[in-house]
């Protein structure tokens, strides 16, 4: 399959298994903490997708949660504690929140040296400085797989469709710090195919499924599909079935490489959920040494 998600994610964990490796001998297993607050049956699959993928890159996982009606301060004091504790190397705030919590405002409390999904003021702005240290796990994947194309993405005409601050923004400068000539189009763009036929590399992160059909795109088109849209399944009466923001089978059937849904930017999110993970434990102070001080030497 091309742009093949799970291949990539396992090739990304092999990559860093000898990271993995150095950190367990040196003693400082990565560990990830998600918070989640109250139960949320659309987040069980995430939470499910996460352990399994800590579990598979040798990260230890955690869920801690708090009733759903704990309030502001409570959720901030429970992030403190995290960002306080030096054996928690990576913090995620699980959203949707219940409507009563600010979810982006309480995302802010998370150390940015512990903040694996990258949503802080302070990794974000790195991005402008063409740093992606601690980037948006899905924005990460989506140029993963362009990379794993093999596409130049150099002076590429490189498209993004969707601003918002974890996809399509964040995607836009890390197109930008890789030299492609990048534009973003979002809901008041006036003629969206006047661009997305231009698109050398695309990126759709929208929402909305078929919003990319295959008169709205050129043959050779490399295509990102980041949106997961659940739909009735025409085959199965009374079922769902998950698909993306592009037609798929009507982009291929025009000659574009398209990552599928599911099986593409998901999996390679998660991969990057643990790279940063890593990436935060390798910079964590080292455990500390029990120093045994007789207090009396002389005695
Ligand atoms: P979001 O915050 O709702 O942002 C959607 C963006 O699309 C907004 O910038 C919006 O513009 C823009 N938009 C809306 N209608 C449009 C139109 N007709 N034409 C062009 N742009 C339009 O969503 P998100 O968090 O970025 O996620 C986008 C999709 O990716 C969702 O389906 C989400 O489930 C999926 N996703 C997948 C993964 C994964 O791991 N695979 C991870 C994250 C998200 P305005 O702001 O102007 O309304």
């Amino acid at each position: 399959m091309d742009l093949d998600g799970a291949a990539l994610a396992q090739q990304l964990r092999a990559e860093f298994a000898p990271e993995v490796d150095g950190l367990l001998r040196e003693g400082r297993r990565p560990r990830l903490v998600a918070l989640q607050v109250g139960t949320n049956p659309a987040t069980e699959a995430y939470i499910r997708g996460q352990r399994r993928g800590a579990e598979a890159w040798r990260i230890q996982y955690d869920l801690h949660t708090l009733p759903g009606d704990a309030s502001e301060a409570e959720v901030r004091a429970a992030l403190e504690a995290l960002n306080a504790s030096p054996s928690v190397t990576g913090i995620l705030l699980q959203l949707p929140l219940p409507p009563h919590l600010p979810g982006r405002v309480l995302q802010l409390a998370i150390a940015p040296e512990k903040d694996v999904e990258g949503v802080t003021p302070t990794n974000l702005g790195a991005l402008v400085h063409g740093r992606d240290g601690l980037a948006p796990c899905t924005a990460l994947a989506s140029i993963a797989l362009l990379e794993s194309s093999h596409a130049a993405i150099r002076g590429a005409e490189a498209v993004v469709v969707g601003h918002s601050e974890i996809v399509g923004k964040p995607v836009a400068l890390l197109l930008l710090a890789r030299d492609a000539t990048t534009r973003v189009c979002h809901k008041f763009t006036k003629d969206l195919a006047r661009h997305t036929r231009e698109a050398d590399l695309l990126v759709v992160a929208v929402g909305r499924p078929n919003l990319i059909t295959p008169d709205m795109v050129r043959p050779g088109t490399i295509v990102v599909d980041v949106g997961i849209n659940v739909v009735p399944n025409p085959e199965v009466p009374g079922k769902t079935r998950v698909v993306g923001d592009v037609d798929y089978a009507g982009l291929v059937a025009k000659g574009c490489r398209v990552s599928p849904v599911p099986g593409g930017v998901g999996p390679v999110t998660v991969a990057m959920l643990m790279r940063n993970t890593i990436l935060a434990a390798r910079k964590s102070p080292p455990p500390r040494e029990e120093i045994s001080v007789p207090l009396f030497p002389d005695s």
